[in-house]
């Protein structure tokens, strides 16, 4: 049975969409995406035939912020930084000067109350990606001279899909998000990337470089594609 209330949703025209794409996002928005030029009072048979599929999707993706390890899915109540064992608190106070405040002293984080989810988002990917940004190219570093394997330069992004990338040029990318994963993962990782440095695949000879110096690596690598699962929500854009 479907409820028979009207579903809101999010139209994107997206100049490379063939045909009407429905998502929902893991905050439980509907999001449509549809070719240039479609006519949307074509929408409600298609939203008609789906809407099961739709508040399924909704409801699984309420359990999922329900679950979330991090106390609270965008607005968190506390951040676990696993990776430099830092436990900060999250404060919203109402009439704050700035978005966010930070005051390391105390590992807290004081927000604004009145910013909307978005901009509560962004300000923590951006305190997440200064935090990142003093740790982990002095860890890289630090691994580089205990193995020997030398790279050019550093730096530090949010990326979706993979937590550190090495160019050929020895350019080594690091996801901030490696910050929520124990050390022993944030190690194996940037081994990892400094064996791209001599092997740009991921043949025997570059897993068995990998092994010389992480002997546990596969172990750590289940371990990353398993956290990829468990990030809290704010850490991507909506
Ligand atoms: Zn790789």
């Amino acid at each position: 049975m479907s409820d028979p209330s009207p579903l809101s949703y999010r139209l994107r025209v997206h100049h490379r969409a063939r045909h009407v794409r429905l998502r929902v996002t893991p905050h439980g928005e509907l999001v449509i995406t549809v070719p240039p030029g479609f006519d949307e009072t074509a929408l409600a048979p298609i939203l008609a035939r789906r809407a099961d599929w739709i508040r399924d999707m909704q409801a699984r993706q309420a359990r999922q912020r329900e679950a979330d390890p991090h106390g609270g899915g965008l607005r968190p109540r506390e951040i676990r930084l696993a990776a430099i064992d830092e436990h900060w608190q999250v404060h919203y106070r109402p009439g704050a000067a700035r978005i966010l405040h930070a005051m390391p002293q105390a590992r807290t984080l004081r927000l604004a109350a009145e910013a909307d989810d978005t901009a509560v988002g962004r300000a923590l990917r951006q305190w997440l990606q200064r935090r990142a940004r003093a740790v982990l190219p002095d860890w890289l570093a630090e691994v580089s001279a205990e193995t020997g394997l030398r790279y050019r330069s550093v730096g530090i992004r949010g990326q979706r899909s993979r937590w550190g990338s090495c160019s050929a040029r020895g350019h080594i990318s690091l996801n901030r998000n490696l910050l929520f994963l124990p050390p022993d993962a944030v190690r194996y990782l940037l081994v990892h990337e400094l064996c791209h440095t001599l092997h740009l695949n991921h043949s025997p000879a570059f897993w068995q470089a990998v092994a010389r110096h992480q002997v546990d690596y596969r172990a750590q690598e289940a371990c990353l594609r398993e956290a990829a699962t468990r990030l809290p929500l704010w850490v991507h854009a909506i």
